[in-house]
């Protein structure tokens, strides 16, 4: 039978393993956010890109 991992379990290899944000020392998690960007011609493309989300700017992705 497969080990479950709880939550919590996740949290704290997160913990372990992420960087630490030097402004308020919390581990950072980085979560995939899409970005719109303009071709030039007036059209848009979207972009997927890896943002480091910490204390300093969760509120702004609803963390
Ligand atoms: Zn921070």
């Amino acid at each position: 039978m497969a080990k479950q991992q709880t939550f919590a379990d996740k949290m704290s290899k997160v913990a372990k393993t992420a960087k630490k944000c030097p402004v308020c020392d919390a581990p950072v998690i980085y979560v995939k956010t899409i970005q719109p960007v303009e071709n030039g011609s007036g059209n848009y493309r979207f972009r997927t890109q890896m943002t480091g989300v910490c204390k300093c700017n969760g509120q702004e992705f609803k963390i």
